[in-house]
């Protein structure tokens, strides 16, 4: 029997940055994954501390986003590549009351550091009559090729395992053993497919469907900053973009569909009309891990605490697991309670 101290399920964000964490950190760890489609890597990595109408700070950006900064840049060193680039956002002010509304939030305390200020129409753009509100601190991560390189170093650690992971194969006793293997600790971070998980599927889960387009223009340029009127549009070079992304409660697979390509096309329309004349290059859907009370989901099974979730983390991973892979991983070691402790739905589900 080969030894480990951590067993993680899934290799998407979550569970690859809470494994870098524990190797960081010096333990054994074994990260299994089945290699298909995830929503991390359909997602467009988009980090936004400033969100909806009303233009609200996200809950506890003010250490998420260091955190989320200084780990990125860390991989960044360690794998020789980018991963975070930091683009301004340009978000629609569509009347008179989002033109005050932004200029309240222009002089709101906290503000400061995620609002530049109100800008005219662009160039490029002219069909923003009351302007943009231009926001700080704003960018997107490259998904895709950290998980890959992360999927190599664990490789290299002798810590992953390509292959379905099945249930019925854990034997949870004390120290849990699947296959070959024995661990202290079995993490799921298997997003949304935890619906589905035999000791953690009485947890609220809200699995919400999402899609995004690839585009390409033939000729004329993209604005630099990203822009944003509910649906986003990212330039990712002069003339290459994507435009996402969709809510779907209720269809929860990973097919395109043409609705969903209407859908943002009619957006793209109204609030980017020169880039209409794009071609659709690609179309993704993936299903985002959500939860009803907005919250991620971390700590241990209430009757078997050898078992644990790293979940949760909603339309909000690239701001959000950074810290708490962290802090969970300092859980793990028995150091700290769990962050956003699902002990919190304990009373519901498993009365006295
Ligand atoms: C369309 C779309 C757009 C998005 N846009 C953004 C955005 O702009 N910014 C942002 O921060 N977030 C965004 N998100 C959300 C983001 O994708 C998630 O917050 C984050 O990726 C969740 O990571 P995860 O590791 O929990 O789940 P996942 O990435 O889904 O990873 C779970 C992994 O577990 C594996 N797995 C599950 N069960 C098993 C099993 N039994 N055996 C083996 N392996 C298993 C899966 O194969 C998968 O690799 C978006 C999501 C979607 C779908």
């Amino acid at each position: 029997m080969n030894k480990v101290d951590f067993l993680l399920i899934g290799q998407g964000l979550a569970g690859s940055l809470l494994a870098y964490e524990l190797i960081r950190r010096g333990y054994r760890v074994m990260v299994v994954d089945n290699g298909g489609a995830n929503a991390s890597t359909v997602a467009a990595g988009l980090i936004n501390p400033v969100t909806g109408m009303r233009l609200v700070k996200s809950t506890d950006v003010d250490l998420l986003l260091p955190a989320a900064k200084r780990l990125y840049q860390e991989l960044a060193a360690q794998f020789g590549q980018t991963f975070y680039l930091e683009k301004p956002m340009l978000r629609l002010l569509r009347d008179e009351t989002a033109v005050k509304q932004a200029a309240k939030r222009l002089h709101t305390a906290g503000y400061q550091a995620y609002l530049a200020a109100v800008r005219p129409s662009l160039a490029t753009h002219q069909n923003a009559p009351s302007g943009w509100l231009e926001q700080k601190q704003t960018g997107y991560l490259l998904t895709k090729p950290l998980l890959a390189c992360l999927r190599d170093y664990f490789i290299t650690q002798n810590s992953y395992d390509q292959t379905a992971f099945d249930y019925q194969e854990l034997d949870v006793t004390l120290k849990p053993q699947w296959r070959s293997l024995t661990a202290r600790q079995v993490v799921f971070c298997e997003g949304h497919h935890a619906r589905h998980n035999p000791w953690f599927s009485w947890l609220p889960f809200q699995a919400v469907k999402g899609e995004i387009l690839s585009l390409q223009l033939a000729t004329g340029s993209l604005p630099q900053q990203i822009l944003n009127d509910g649906h986003w549009l990212l330039p990712l070079s002069e003339t290459q973009f994507r435009t996402g992304a969709t809510f779907d409660h209720q269809r929860l697979d990973c097919q395109p569909t043409a609705a969903a390509k209407a859908e943002l096309m009619d957006s793209l329309a109204r609030f980017s009309p020169s880039s209409t004349s794009a071609t659709v290059t690609a179309q993704l859907a993936g299903i985002r891990p959500c939860t009803w009370d907005k919250q991620p989901f971390t700590g241990f099974h209430p009757q078997h605490p050898q078992l644990a979730l790293f979940n949760g983390f909603g339309a909000k991973g690239s701001l959000q697991i950074p810290l708490y892979s962290q802090r969970f991983a300092d859980c793990l070691a028995g150091l700290v309670p769990p962050p956003s402790d699902i002990s919190r739905h304990y009373a519901a589900h498993f009365p006295g």
